[in-house]
């Protein structure tokens, strides 16, 4: 009962009083009751407003609380009960968040403050309120996700500057290792299954994976993509086509994107949900690409395409790199003109070959080639002919030596093969073999043939008396076969046996 006064309303009945306030504020105001043995549950008094926000009815409640237990998410039920549990043996404040199904039909965060109190009867009543904290969850929410973004941010930066500096500190040669490593870390980094590398053939026709990381459980597929032919691919086509033209990476985001075709099939087979490619380039020319696949579906962040690029760049930065510190060191190691290893490469090549002869006792014979007359070569075909010469002797070397063997121009036409682990009976078959392919080789240089035949002496390191510190003695005693197998009259060879014709 209010009663009008000059000075305003005046309330006489503090629960009119009350009930009153509480109507008015953003809160549900409540004393809640449970019985000892925790089977009978009310709210004596609970406010108005629990009809504008939750559409349930204060004289519901006041009957019984299970409409308002109804209304909290399935999720959130567990802890509700615990909290009540644990404040109705403590005595301790009730305090808990939940979701609550509003009137509108969704469910918002609630959070609830009560005091208890423990009746004669053994029943226990609370006193307290809930209140929307809606707004705090979803401030909350964008909080972590910022958080979740720059702790991402960060650690990506550290794994970049850590990758960098390994691919800075890149000894020569190690480059394949360092490449599988780099895939490894940024495949765990990202969570895919697969990362992977390929490179293109020059004319993009074919393309070959030559580097592949795979995450625990998932096959390998690198055995199965060497060398594969680009042409029956006609979307994956216009994909390169936008790598090399653009610089535009591949997006597969879920395979049901990609029209029907071979490349969907193939994907399908290899287990692929999605994939992303970036094209790798090397001195501004599209060389290959760098590519993750994730067998299971995934949403892809925005800015995972950009960090990836800057993956791909490392990458590029490292292949440019390589390859012009290995076309340096062929520079300096190999003759240009036949493209043999020079005398700078063979000479310490033969020190170790020595070295392990003498350590192993294995055999070790060096044979010496020098082209017949090959100044009345140059002479009568020219000089272009003698360089044609000489570079058709060095494909004959090659072929019929084997990769074990070192073969070098030694000088102007003089060449040398060393042998490591072959008998002499064998060298010397060899020798007999590329001095017949000479002799019966057409070296038919613009439309004339020009006659060519060599002369080869041989040493063994069982010829000397002791084992020489260095090649040279092995060297001297080849090159005087040389000289003998010219005196005997050329295109033959000689070694501890005298002369041979081949
Ligand atoms: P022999 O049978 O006694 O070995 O006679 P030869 O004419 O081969 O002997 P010589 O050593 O006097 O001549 C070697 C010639 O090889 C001289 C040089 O002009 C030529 N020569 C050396 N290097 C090159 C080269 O790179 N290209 C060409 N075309 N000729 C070269
Ligand atoms: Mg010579
Ligand atoms: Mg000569």
């Amino acid at each position: 009962m209010t009663k009008q006064s000059d000075q305003g309303p005046s309330y006489t009945d503090a629960y009119s009083c009350f009930k009153k306030l509480s109507a008015g504020v953003p809160c549900v105001f409540f004393t809640y009751w449970l019985s000892a043995d925790g089977k009978a549950r009310r709210y004596p008094f609970v406010s108005e407003q629990v009809k504008s926000i939750l559409g349930l009815d204060p004289g519901t409640l006041r009957e019984n609380a299970d409409a308002m237990f109804s209304m909290i998410h399935p999720e959130d039920m567990d802890g509700v009960a615990a909290s009540i549990e644990k404040s109705a043996k403590t005595l301790t404040p009730w305090r808990c968040q939940a979701r609550l199904k509003v009137f509108a039909g969704h469910y918002e965060w609630f959070e609830t403050h009560a005091i208890s109190e423990r009746q004669a009867d053994g029943s226990t009543v609370w006193y307290g309120q809930f209140y929307n904290i809606q707004h705090y969850k979803e401030l909350e929410h964008t909080l972590r996700e910022r958080e979740a973004e720059s702790a991402f941010q960060a650690d990506f930066q550290k794994l970049i500057a850590t990758l960098s500096t390994e691919f800075i500190n890149l000894s020569f040669g190690t480059i394949d290792q360092c490449i599988s490593e780099l895939l490894q870390t940024i495949g765990s980094f990202f969570g895919v299954d697969r990362a992977y590398v390929y490179e293109f053939s020059s004319d993009y026709s074919v393309m070959n994976n030559t580097h592949e990381w795979c995450s625990p459980g998932v096959p390998s597929l690198i055995d199965s993509q060497r060398n594969v032919r680009t042409d029956d691919f006609d979307w994956w086509q216009a994909k390169i086509n936008e790598m090399v033209s653009d610089n535009r990476v591949v997006f597969v985001g879920a395979l049901e994107q990609l029209p029907d075709g071979p490349e969907r099939s193939l994907l399908e087979q290899q287990g692929v949900c999605s994939m992303f490619c970036v094209p790798v380039r090397v001195r501004g020319l599209v060389t290959g690409f760098f590519g993750v696949d994730s067998l299971r579906k995934r949403t892809w962040r925005e800015d995972q395409a950009d960090l990836l690029i800057i993956v791909s760049g490392l990458l590029s930065g490292a292949l440019e790199r390589h390859r012009l510190e290995s076309e340096l060191l062929n520079q300096s190691i190999r003759d240009p003109l036949t493209t043999l290893h020079n005398r700078r490469y063979l000479m310490p090549r033969l020190n170790e070959m020595l070295s392990r002869a003498s350590r192993y006792g294995e055999h070790f014979t060096l044979a010496m080639f020098d082209l017949d007359r090959f100044k009345h070569i140059n002479d009568s075909g020219g000089h272009l002919a003698g360089d044609f010469c000489l570079r058709r002797f060095a494909d004959i070397l090659i072929e019929q030596t084997r990769e074990t063997d070192v073969v070098a121009r030694f000088g102007g036409e003089e060449f040398v093969v060393a042998f490591s682990s072959v008998s002499q009976a064998d060298v010397r078959d060899t020798v007999s073999r590329i001095i017949r392919r000479v002799r019966d080789h057409d070296f038919v240089f613009e439309g004339r043939t020009l006659p060519l035949t060599v002369s080869a002496g041989i040493a063994a390191i069982g010829e000397l008396g002791a084992i020489p510190a260095s090649p040279d003695p092995l060297i001297r005693l080849a090159d005087e076969r040389v000289y003998c197998a010219k005196q005997a009259g050329r295109d033959c060879l000689v070694d501890a046996s005298g002369v041979s014709r081949a």
